[in-house]
C-alpha cells in the first residue's frame, strides 16, 4: 500500500516521497529574472526532504504577471537565471515549475504591498487581458481588454515557449496553472467568461482555451516528463462550473496526454463563502477526481499534520501532497513527518550534511 514515505513513480520520473512543495509566488524577481532569494527559498525546500520543489507560478509573457516581482519564462535571460536554481533543487529532489498567465488580476500590488491592482495612472501599471471585458472586482475592479482571436493564439504560443524555456533551465515537472481565477481559469469559467464565440459559452467552448493548451505544450515537452495541471475544480458557488464539468474536463486532458491533476479552487469572484474550509477538506474531492477519472492526482489546502498527509495517500484520495504553508513554517516538514510516522531512520529525509548529527534524535 502508498503511503506518505513511498515512492512514486511518473513517466521517468521517480520521487522518494509524496510531499510536493506547492508553488509559492516570491513577488521577488527584477524583470521576471529569478535572483537568489529564489535560489534560496527552493532549494531549502529541496534540501528540507520535499521529493518534488515546485517554482512558483512563472509568467509567460509580461502582461501575464501577477504583480511586477513576479518571475518570468518569456526571454533567455530568465531561462538562465532558473537554470543553476534547477540543478541545485535537482541535486535533493525533482525540480519542478508552474506557468502561467494571470489575465484579469495581474497588473497587482504585491500581497504585502496592498494585494490590489495597481493604480492605472502608475507607470508600474499594464493593460490587462481575458476572455470578456469583467472585472474580477474587490480588490481587483480594473476590467480587462477582451481577448481578439490573435491574442488567444498568442498566448497559447507563449506557454509552448514558456514549456521548451523550462526544458531549457533544466526542469523536470510542468504544471500548468489552470486555477486561482487566472487566465486559463477565467477561460473555463461561466462567471469569468461571457464570449459568444468558440472560446465561450457551452462547456466544449469554454474548455478550448485549456485542451489547445495542453495539446500544444505536450508537444513541446517531452514524454519523460510529467506535463501537469493545476485546475480550480470549484468555486464551491451556483454560478460556477460544478465538479462533473471539471472531471470531464480532466478526462479530456488526460486524453491529450497530461500525466496528473493537481486539484485546487476556481477563486474566480471575491466570494469564498462557500468554500467548505476545514482540515484537507480538498481531499474527497481530489478522491473522486482520482477515481472517476483514474488519473495520478495531487490535493494540497489546510494539510498540515503528517498522519493526515499520510492518510490521504494510503486512502487512495491522491497521489501527491501539496504543502505550501506547511513548508514555510518549516522547511524540514519532511522529516519532522517522518519522526512523527515512525519511519526508521528519519534523519535520512535530509542530506548527509544534516543527517549525519542527527542520527538517534
Ligand atoms: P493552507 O491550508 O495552509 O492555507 C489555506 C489558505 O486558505 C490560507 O491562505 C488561508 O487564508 C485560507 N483560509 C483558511 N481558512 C479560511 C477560511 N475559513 N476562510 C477564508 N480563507 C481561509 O493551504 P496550502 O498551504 O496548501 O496553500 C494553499 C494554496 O495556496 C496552494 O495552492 C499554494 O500553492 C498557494 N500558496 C501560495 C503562496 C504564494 O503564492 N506565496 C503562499 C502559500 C500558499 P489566511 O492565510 O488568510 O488564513
Amino acid at each position: 500500500m502508498p503511503s506518505l514515505f513511498s515512492e512514486f513513480r511518473l513517466k521517468d520520473i521517480a520521487l522518494k516521497n509524496r510531499i510536493a512543495v506547492s508553488p509559492m509566488c516570491q513577488y521577488s524577481a527584477q524583470d521576471g529574472v529569478p535572483e537568489t532569494w529564489h535560489l534560496v527559498h527552493l532549494g531549502g525546500r529541496a534540501v528540507g526532504g520535499a521529493s518534488l520543489v515546485i517554482a512558483e507560478a512563472t509568467a509567460v509573457s509580461p502582461e501575464g504577471r501577477i504583480s511586477p516581482g513576479d518571475t518570468g519564462l518569456w526571454n533567455d535571460a530568465q531561462a538562465q537565471a532558473w537554470a543553476p536554481i534547477a540543478a541545485f533543487v535537482k541535486r535533493y529532489a525533482v525540480p519542478g515549475i508552474q506557468i502561467a498567465h494571470a489575465g484579469r488580476k495581474a497588473s497587482a500590488n504585491r500581497p504585502w504591498e496592498g494585494d490590489d491592482h495597481i493604480p492605472a495612472d502608475d507607470p508600474r501599471a499594464w493593460q490587462t487581458i481575458g476572455p470578456s471585458p469583467l472585472a474580477f472586482g474587490a480588490n481587483l475592479p480594473r476590467a480587462p481588454r477582451e481577448m481578439t482571436k490573435d491574442d488567444i493564439a498568442r498566448v497559447r504560443g507563449d506557454f509552448v515557449s514558456a514549456a521548451k524555456r523550462a526544458l531549457n533551465a533544466g526542469f523536470e515537472w510542468l504544471e500548468l496553472h489552470f486555477a486561482h481565477g487566472y487566465l486559463a481559469q477565467s477561460f473555463f469559467s461561466p462567471i469569468a467568461n461571457r464570449r459568444t464565440d468558440e472560446y465561450g459559452g457551452s462547456f466544449e467552448n469554454r474548455s478550448r482555451f485549456l485542451t489547445e493548451t495542453v495539446a500544444a505544450v505536450r508537444k513541446v515537452w517531452p514524454e519523460r516528463y510529467p506535463l501537469t495541471a493545476r485546475l480550480g475544480v470549484s468555486d464551491f458557488n451556483d454560478e460556477s462550473q460544478p465538479l462533473e464539468e471539471s472531471i470531464e474536463l480532466i478526462r479530456r486532458f488526460k486524453t491529450l496526454g497530461l500525466d496528473l491533476i493537481d486539484v485546487s479552487i476556481g477563486f474566480n469572484t471575491p466570494d469564498v463563502r462557500g468554500v467548505p474550509w476545514g482540515p484537507a477538506f480538498m481531499a474527497p474531492i481530489a478522491e473522486r477526481v482520482r477515481r472517476e477519472v483514474d488519473l495520478p492526482t495531487a490535493v494540497g489546502w489546510l494539510i498540515n499534520e503528517p498522519a493526515q498527509a499520510d492518510a490521504i495517500v494510503r486512502d487512495g484520495q491522491a497521489d501527491l501532497i501539496m504543502l505550501a504553508h506547511a513548508e514555510l513554517s518549516d522547511p524540514h516538514w519532511p522529516y519532522r513527518a517522518a519522526k512523527s510516522l515512525g519511519i526508521a531512520k528519519p534523519q535520512d529525509a535530509l542530506p548527509p550534511q544534516y543527517a549525519h548529527w542527527l542520527k538517534g534524535r
